[in-house]
């Protein structure tokens, strides 16, 4: 299974994703958090991330683009993957397109977490991380409306939405449940 997963910051995207990774047997790929672990060992790839995310910004495509082609490129991605945080803009996905069609694959199913807007802000000041604070978390919640968005335009009929109000075990068995249904 080939999974792409988007939804706006806060929509708890991270938490389904490490569930779904494990239920389905895929590995889980986050570009945050391949990005905050570059930050943490100080290598250049972080330097040049860091002060993008800090401004609560995309990292620029070319550095986001070649982490995710090399990570595909590992042995236990070629079976299958879950994707989260990436395509992050139309751009970024049609260099997934490219990526994937050298391997004549294509992507299963790009699942859409939906959550009103005032949760998203409340869950995002509740988990304090470093970029966290309030202007910021409006400006990747800006982005998100502006540059990832559109892609799901760009995936159509490989999109499946799930309501992602309410316990993890629920969002969980929704999307398993519409991943089934999709197939
Ligand atoms: P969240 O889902 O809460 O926005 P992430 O951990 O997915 O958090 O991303 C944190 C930050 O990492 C983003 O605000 C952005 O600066 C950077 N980032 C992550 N993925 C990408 C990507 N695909 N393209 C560009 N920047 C990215």
């Amino acid at each position: 299974m080939r999974l792409v997963l988007v939804g706006p910051p806060g929509a708890g995207k991270g938490t389904q994703a490490a569930v779904l990774s494990e239920k389905l047997g895929v590995p889980h790929i986050s570009t945050g958090d391949l990005f905050r672990a570059n930050i943490g060992n100080s290598t250049p790839l972080g330097q040049k991330a860091k002060s993008y995310m800090d401004a609560g910004e995309l990292v620029p495509d070319e550095v986001t683009n070649e982490m995710v082609r090399d990570r595909l490129s590992d042995e236990d991605a070629a079976q299958g993957f879950l994707l989260d945080g990436y395509p992050r803009n139309t751009s970024q996905a049609e260099v997934l397109t490219g990526i994937l069609g050298e391997k004549h694959l294509e992507l299963t199913a790009v699942v859409q977490f939906d959550v009103p807007e005032e949760e998203l802000v409340k869950r995002m000041l509740a988990r304090g991380r470093s970029d966290d604070t309030e202007d910021v978390i409006r400006r990747r919640l800006a982005v998100y409306h502006e540059e990832t968005e559109p892609i799901l335009g760009y995936y159509q009929d490989k999109v499946i939405k799930i309501d992602a109000l309410g316990s993890i075990e629920e969002i969980t068995g929704r999307a398993l449940e519409a991943l089934r249904s999709h197939q």
